[in-house]
């Protein structure tokens, strides 16, 4: 191509950021800033949002101000820039009275082409009086949904962000999120007052994550098996709900050989940005979190997260998953989940705060979720059409559904059994009780609580023998999901619905998922490559698998040394197209992408060096990885055989007991 014909934008996306061309919307939205228009983006994660307003700050003449919710991230950001060459900073609460001083200075001066603010700083005038008496080349509402007051990460102080259009209305702004909702989308834009803003809607998919939902039995074994069969050695994300359950987790993987550390909002401030830092600058280590971890964490190389309790709605879900694989390489959304998900869930709805209205608006995204966890078709498809968008393909050969289909069955007699005997208790005794007392009965199981209740003299006990206790709870979970049952109280006892009739009358066939026996795992097999990081080497030949480790090797003591993130020196696809190249010069090096001008000059000895040293078959040169330490064994846990039974309680509290918060849920599938 002829540096003549290249507009100024497109220079700098080669010059700076070494790559080759643009991706998708990006383009066309920076053109539309740099010519000085309002923007609202909503891209994915992984999308490349950055570059939208990264680029018009540098072709334009003054400063971009970034306006980011994520001021535990700055300095990463900021030095991620400066790798690049590019003059940044940023100013927030974290800095001393110096440092804000000297950005200040280095603003009105007209030495910044970047400055990350954060939405508080705003509201201060002595912030509006500077940012007045600069210059500004485009303002940029990085997170933008989060002035979406129903939405889940609501900012007061992003409401305050109407005032830049008014005080500057030459500059122009752009709004960017991954939350796709329409609901948000317009919010976003009424509240920013941004009406003439020309609207940017990129497609959802993120194709190289594949999901897959399983049924949960024994979650943290099955959770040790996904890591250790399909991502070993891999940086990933783990989400629970309780805090509580976010330190065990992460325990029990260091007691197995997984290098994890647990993230929650109960931690003081300096653990969580230390156990923060050590995810973005260490290969390879897991973080357990509640949702309080991960906004912002632009991390390119997440190569899974694995849900352990069920997100509350699916747009948690989509963003939650959607923090793997930002580098485009194959990534895995896991989730185990089962029927004390939904009760918990539930639960959690009917006894939490808020009015009717929002009670109700709670419960609508969780059935949507459930079925999303039910369905029998297409994860994806039905991902993509919860956001309003047109599945390209009915099938996307990339979730379980798809890898291994489930086979349905009619479940309309099992279903009846099973409503009927909440039923009779509640006819003939007076009594609800749980998913455990119910499953006891229709199995037939003369357990101290059932003989307590007398209940092996109802005529429903021992009527649900064909199935096993595991398959009645997914019958209970899949006619929770329907709508066909329902969650109440304290104590989680199951409660007929409206809908319930229709079954018990025979007016309605109910049709039920069967468990695929067969785990699903990711195409291509996972069996080989247990010991490196298995995503990483994918779709690398055999001989440059060693080069690339020699890479990384080099990359994390360089990483070290400079006190960054490993990823801020080069992504990993960077290190595999330079280990596929096998680059002599650094001329050569410089075509790689990724590869701009800073980072050919900073780093391009250095890499050259390092292959120079492999000789040409390179055998030994690469480091192996470090072996896992060998952990104690996991207690042993019986397999197949159910829990022993709780203690009975009290009548009148007709309780379930496993249905704790902490707990281990054991029993449940
Ligand atoms: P988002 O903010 O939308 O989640 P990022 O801006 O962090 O996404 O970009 C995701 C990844 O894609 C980053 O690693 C970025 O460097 C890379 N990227 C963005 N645009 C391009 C491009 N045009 N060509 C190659 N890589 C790109
Ligand atoms: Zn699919």
């Amino acid at each position: 191509m002829s540096v003549t014909t290249e507009s100024a934008a497109q220079q700098t996306l080669h010059r700076v950021f070494g790559y080759e061309a643009f991706r998708g919307e990006q383009g066309a939205v920076i053109d539309h800033v740099v010519d000085g228009g309002d923007a609202v983006v909503l891209m994915p994660t992984g999308g490349g949002k950055s570059l939208c307003y990264q680029i018009p700050a540098l072709v334009r003449p003054g400063t971009g101000v970034v306006i980011s919710p994520l001021i535990a991230l700055m300095q990463d950001q900021v030095d991620a820039l400066r790798a690049l060459g590019v003059r940044a900073g940023f100013m927030n609460s974290t800095q001393d009275f110096d440092e804000r001083r000297s950005m200040e200075a280095q603003f009105l001066a007209g030495e910044l082409d970047v400055l990350y603010l954060a939405p508080e700083r705003l509201r201060l005038d002595s912030t509006l009086s500077l940012l007045a008496r600069g210059e500004i080349s485009v303002f940029a509402i990085d997170e933008a949904h989060c002035v979406a007051q129903w939405g889940h990460d609501f900012r007061p102080d992003y409401l305050a962000l109407s005032v830049l259009g008014e005080r500057w209305p030459g500059v122009p702004r752009i709004a960017l999120t991954a939350t796709a909702t329409d609901a948000t989308h317009q919010e976003i834009t009424q509240r920013l007052g941004m009406p003439e803003a020309r609207h940017f809607v990129a497609s959802f998919d993120r194709p190289n994550i594949q999901y897959r939902i399983v049924g949960k039995s024994d979650p943290k074994k099955q959770l040790l098996t996904f890591l250790k069969e399909e991502h070993a050695g891999d940086a990933g994300i783990v989400y629970c709900l309780s805090r509580n359950s976010t330190e065990k987790t992460a325990e029990y993987l260091c007691r197995n050989g997984i290098e994890a550390v647990p993230y929650h909002a109960g931690l003081d401030a300096s653990t969580r940005a230390a156990h923060q830092s050590r995810f973005l600058r260490e290969e390879g280590l897991v973080v357990v979190a509640t949702i309080a971890f991960g906004m912002g964490i632009d991390k390119p190389d997440v190569r899974f997260v694995a849900h352990l309790d069920l997100p509350k709605s699916v747009e948690g879900y989509y963003q939650e998953t959607g923090r793997a694989g930002r580098d485009g390489a194959p990534s895995t959304a896991w989730m185990a989940y089962g029927l004390q998900d939904v009760v918990q869930q539930r639960k959690l709805i009917q006894g939490g705060e808020g009015d009717e209205a929002f009670r109700r608006r709670a419960a609508s995204h969780l059935d949507s979720m459930l079925a999303l966890c039910e369905t029998v078709q297409c994860r994806r498809a039905q991902l993509l059409t919860y956001f309003g968008q047109e599945p390209g393909e009915q099938t996307c050969g990339n979730c379980d559904t798809c890898l291994s289909p489930p086979e349905t069955w009619d479940g309309t007699v099992v279903a009846q059994k099973l409503l009927s005997t909440v039923v009779r208790l509640k006819r003939e005794r007076n009594q609800k009780f749980g998913a455990g007392q119910i499953i006891d009965i229709l199995l037939g199981r003369r357990t101290a609580k059932v003989i307590q209740f007398d209940h092996d003299q109802l005529s429903v006990f021992g009527i649900g023998e064909e199935l096993a206790e595991a398959e009645w709870r997914g019958v209970v979970r899949q006619l929770l999901a329907q709508g066909l049952l329902a969650v109440e109280g304290e104590y989680g006892t199951l409660v007929l619905t409206e809908e319930s009739g229709s079954v018990l009358g025979r007016e309605r066939e109910v049709l039920l998922r069967k468990e695929p026996k067969r785990p699903t795992t990711r195409s291509g097999g996972s069996g080989e490559r247990k010991a490196k990081s298995a995503a990483a080497v994918a779709d690398l030949p055999a001989e440059a698998v060693p080069v690339f480790e020699a890479l990384r090797a080099w990359r994390g003591a360089t990483a070290k040394e400079l006190g960054l993130p490993a990823y801020v020196i080069f992504h990993d696809a960077t290190l595999r197209e330079i280990a596929a190249l096998r680059p002599a010069t650094l001329a050569e090096l410089g075509g790689v992408s990724g590869l701009g001008e800073k980072k050919l000059a900073t780093y391009g000895e250095g890499v050259l060096e390092v292959l120079a040293g492999l000789g040409d078959t390179a055998p030994d040169a690469a480091p192996e990885p470090q072996p896992q330490a060998s952990a104690p064994k996991p207690e042993p846990r019986p397999e197949a055989s159910p829990a022993p039974m709780p203690p009975a309680r009290t009548p009148v509290q007709d309780a379930d007991p496993e249905f704790g918060w902490d707990e281990e849920p054991p029993e449940f599938d």
